[in-house]
């Protein structure tokens, strides 16, 4: 089932999430937001994106580089241990529509988390799984992409994050 997904300006998006406990009401979440990424076009989604404050996140990266899918990843209860060297890239984000802009990140994380069944893991990811996660994480901690704009870059894209906040959507696409 696809989830509505709230947007820039929503309170619930700055709010910090509780751990998930119990892990059996998960899999019917973790499968409409599975829906609900595939519908919108996104790569990573949060649950607090679908108004579920949980610390839980998913990915799916149809064209990496040097694999052809990531295939569908689920991170609960995650903690980043290590984030080591930096990378620029082009973000955008479900929550954000139509503003896209670079954002300097650590290029290699190490990411402790628990699966869909609760199994603790311990991963290492780079690239643009390591970006779409970091992504997804500041999520839970209530921080969009637009907050880590070089400060020329958050003045471009003041006025269209008033104007998400106020209709949803920007009267014009930015891509800087
Ligand atoms: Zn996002």
């Amino acid at each position: 089932m696809v989830l509505p997904v709230i947007t820039y300006g929503n309170p619930l998006l700055r709010e910090q999430v509780s751990p998930v406990s119990d892990f059996t009401p998960i899999r019917e979440l973790v499968d409409d937001m599975f829906d609900t990424m595939a519908e919108k076009g996104g790569i990573g989604l949060a649950a607090n994106q679908v108004s579920v404050n949980e610390d839980l996140f998913i990915v799916e990266i149809a064209d990496l580089e040097d694999e052809e899918d990531s295939g569908p990843l689920v991170f609960i209860n995650s903690e980043i241990l290590s984030a080591t060297g930096s990378a620029t890239m082009e973000e955008g984000c479900l929550s954000v529509p139509d503003i896209r802009a670079p954002v300097t990140r650590p290029d290699v994380i190490s990411l402790k988390y628990q699966d869909i069944s609760g199994k603790e893991c311990t991963a290492e990811f780079s690239g643009m799984l390591a970006r779409v996660i970091q992504h997804e994480k500041d999520h839970l901690k209530g921080i969009f992409f637009t907050d880590r704009l070089s400060p020329a870059n958050k003045m471009f894209v003041k006025k269209a994050l008033k104007e998400i906040s106020t209709s949803g959507k920007p009267s014009k696409e930015i891509v800087l």
